[in-house]
């Protein structure tokens, strides 16, 4: 199929719910992607957050191609060996008590939700709980998820709802205040907001929420779906804040390409929540989704990923803030580590800097509100990131 064939076939075919740039990827190698019309471009999007190793890291694909020529489904009405190793591997790199393992973030979100909700009934023997999710958030399509997303846009034509979220500002202590009653039984918000435009969390309100959640019994859900395994330069964004969530999602970099997400609960939470006959999944757990979050750990572990994307951040961000610093277009650059926004002047439309980017051959990405996303691999170098700054500079011009 040419090109062209290959876009009129899934135009025809596929539900029309993304308008998708006007290429084809063919493939993957290191940090670069190449279309079936052979150009290569520099990856600063990888898949939205998921290829923090890049494509064929070393080991990366002979660990699936292993677990492949074993078992790559078993439900999970039986023990798998790479469940064993995946569990071990996330619960201790994350200080958590225990997980299960789904399928997309979506679904994280969904079973967070859930387990929140089970505690309080169980403490309470009520069904009337409220959780008090943030504007400008994003924690998934599904409608559970969906209901905690603080975007009127995305809700509008699916409500309504499920009940009992109540919407405080991010970053605004005494918005969520006002939010709280004896029936709040989480706070949900990501650690920093991806979707919504790259706005981590400030420390003295993730501080104030922890302390508030400690003292009332509220549980913290901290989404570290885009933001966590690694991408802030620590292996999880609150790792920078000295709190921890009592329950936590994981997913786009979790399997680096291969669909897997989590939630993990504390102690706390693990202890008095859900029970089986309570949650379930078909798929999640499968042997060949636990076989590369096994490996993506072990890779972590054995080349020092969150070490590099440390520097890489900081590489990266001292060159956004030349960037921004020489062009009048870019209102602020703001983010953590490898997850950074450019927040472009409304006149600079930032799919056209999208489209100019992509014929000097560098992939970005938007998000919420005109700003420019980069959160490439975590593997990159100085020479791309340099790339990256010179194209960006081109296209800001
Ligand atoms: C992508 C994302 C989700 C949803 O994950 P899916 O795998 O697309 O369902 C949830 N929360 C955050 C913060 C995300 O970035």
């Amino acid at each position: 199929m040419t090109t062209d064939n290959i876009k009129t076939v899934c135009e025809e075919n596929v539900l029309h719910t993304y308008n998708r740039f006007p290429l084809v990827i063919e493939k993957g190698e290191g940090v670069r992607v190449t279309d079936t019309d052979g150009r290569v471009y520099l990856d600063m999007a990888a898949g939205i957050a998921v290829f923090a190793l890049g494509y064929h890291y070393p080991g990366f694909d002979e660990a699936l191609k292993a677990q492949i020529d074993k078992v790559i489904h078993t439900s999970n009405l039986y023990y798998n060996v790479p469940m064993a190793e995946a569990a071990a591997k996330v619960v201790a790199a994350s200080g958590m008590a225990k997980v299960f393992f789904t399928n997309s973030g979506a679904e994280a979100i969904e079973g967070a939700v859930k387990a929140a909700r089970k505690y309080a009934y169980d403490r309470d023997g009520t069904t009337d709980h409220e959780i008090i999710a943030m504007k400008n958030s994003f924690h998934g399509r599904t409608v559970g998820a969906l209901s905690v997303t603080g975007n009127d846009h995305y809700q509008e034509p699916f409500r309504p709802l499920m009940g009992g979220v109540r919407f405080a500002d991010f970053n605004d202590f005494d918005s969520v205040l006002a939010q709280v009653s004896d029936k709040t039984c989480a706070i949900i918000m990501e650690t920093v907001q991806g979707e919504g435009g790259i706005h981590p969390a400030d420390a003295a309100f993730l501080k104030k929420v922890r302390q508030l959640c400690d003292e009332q019994d509220i549980l913290l859900i901290l989404d570290e779906i885009q933001c966590g395994m690694g991408r802030t330069g620590r292996l999880w964004a609150f790792d920078h804040y000295g709190i921890r969530p009592d329950i936590m999602t994981t997913a786009k970099a979790l399997g680096c390409g291969v669909p897997v997400g989590a939630f993990l609960l504390n102690d706390k939470a693990a202890a008095h929540s859900l029970v089986p006959g309570d949650h379930g999944t078909t798929y999640g757990g499968n042997p060949l989704a636990m076989a590369a979050v096994s490996a993506v750990f072990d890779i972590f572990r054995d080349n020092d990923i969150v070490a590099q994307a440390a520097a890489a951040g900081d590489y990266l961000a001292a060159g956004l803030d030349k960037l921004a610093a020489a062009h009048s277009c870019v209102l602020e650059h703001r983010g953590l580590g490898l997850m950074r926004g450019l927040a472009l002047d409304p006149g600079l439309p930032v799919s056209e800097v999208i489209t100019r980017a992509r014929q000097k051959g560098l992939l970005v990405i938007s998000a919420g509100g005109n700003v420019l996303r980069l959160v490439p691999p975590l593997i990159i170098t100085e020479a791309d990131a340099d790339e990256c700054l010179a194209i960006l500079d081109e296209c800001l011009a």
